[in-house]
């Protein structure tokens, strides 16, 4: 099988497996008690947090918190920094682009009396901060962009954009699950106050995540319960799930640079291929602004879902958008608010990759969709 469906999820790394087993099995402590085998845990949650802040640049462990996951994170971020900061303003901005675990939260919070501007992006998928500045009133209280898209790969400008919000007192939430392991991260440089990642988009474990609140900005808890997380997300910990997110995070760091260039190189190869040799093919996305292992691209005229049905059959897995809304009928969202052409909409195809994909993989992904344009013709 070729699989290049990575922003969907990754392979969980041997390493990682490694890392996590003695916490599944001997060392199975309650990081919460008091002996010696729940300090075992105890510390080894005390090792990723430490991973994770190394990783995002940010000044104190105790920033970190970790969660089951980036929807989790997104939905703790932004509904809690509203209900926490509410007296302050109603007002959210966020993009079209988003998540549905950012734009489903930011429609809960609608239904609670929040007004949410959802900013179109331009017509690569990307947000400006002139964008944002004007967006803003005197009654925002977040400003909500994700570092990259999940399924043209677009990235944004957010070290620009949290300049602004920084300087205009607003918090600035930003979801980074599908830039984290693949683009430096760095918070502080980027004024970030609330960033959502998960580990099973970089290499580690499924239902862990974590969400960085920068120390001193007031967000609302979501889980009441225990002592956990200094008792603003309670419940026991996934210690071995943490483990494994933090020795993921810990690989991801040591080969990014190496990593991106690389897959970068295969991006271009594909896309350059593509354009060439596939009739009709167009890119999706930005050719600049964009993550290193993303290739989104249209063949107007042939149907997403019989390009992955063809696909799959000759062993390629890809996607037609994010794995949330495959199987589900109905356009991408992303795509629409970028404004393309229905033709194009419907016809667009995702490949993602990792470490493990080679340029052998990706030619043969090209051969076969010159074979699908071709018996459409
Ligand atoms: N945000 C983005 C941009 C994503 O791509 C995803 C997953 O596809 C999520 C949030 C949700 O993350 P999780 O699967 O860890 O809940």
């Amino acid at each position: 099988m070729i699989y290049l469906d990575n922003a969907a999820t990754t392979r969980m790394r041997p390493e990682v497996l490694e890392a996590m087993l003695p916490y599944l099995q001997d060392a199975f402590g309650n990081a919460s008690a008091g002996y010696a085998l729940a300090r075992q845990a105890h510390g080894a949650l005390d090792a990723a947090r430490e991973q994770m802040r190394s990783a995002l640049h940010a000044e104190k462990a105790r920033e970190v918190y970790f969660t089951s996951g980036g929807t989790e994170s997104d939905n703790w971020a932004i509904k809690g920094a509203a209900l926490a900061n509410r007296q302050k303003g109603r007002h959210i901005v966020t993009t079209a682009v988003e998540h549905h675990a950012v734009l489903e939260t930011c429609e809960a919070l609608g239904r609670e009396g929040f007004s949410v501007t959802y900013l179109r992006p331009d017509g690569e998928g990307r947000v400006s901060p002139e964008m944002v500045r004007r967006a803003v009133r005197p009654d925002t209280v977040l400003v909500s962009v994700m570092w990259a898209n999940n399924e043209v790969g677009t990235v944004n400008p957010i070290a620009e954009i949290g300049a602004f919000a920084r300087e205009r007192g607003i918090l600035f939430h930003v979801d980074a699950v599908q830039a984290v392991g693949h683009l430096p991260i760095d918070v502080v440089q980027a004024k970030v106050d609330l960033l959502s990642l998960s580990a099973h988009k970089f290499h580690g474990p499924k239902g862990v995540g974590a969400l960085y609140i920068r120390e001193g900005v007031r967000v609302a808890d979501l889980m009441d319960g225990g002592a956990q997380e200094r008792g603003r997300r309670a419940g026991t910990e996934n210690v071995a799930g943490i483990v494994g997110m933090g020795e993921a995070m810990r690989l991801a760091e040591e080969e990014l640079s190496m990593e991106a260039a690389r897959q970068s190189a295969i991006r271009d190869h594909m896309i350059r291929r593509a354009l060439l040799e596939v009739p009709g093919a167009v890119l999706n996305g930005s050719r600049e602004h964009r993550l290193p292992g993303n290739v989104n691209l249209s063949v107007p005229g042939v149907r997403s879902e019989v390009t992955l049905f063809k696909m799959d059959m000759a062993g390629i897995a890809c996607s037609g958008g994010s794995a949330c809304t495959a199987g589900a009928i109905g356009a991408s969202h992303v795509l629409l608010a970028m404004g393309l052409p229905d033709a194009r909409v419907q016809s667009a195809v995702r490949f993602s990759f990792s470490r493990d994909t080679t340029r052998g993989e990706v030619d043969a992904a090209v051969e076969e969709l010159k074979r699908i344009a071709a018996a459409k013709r």
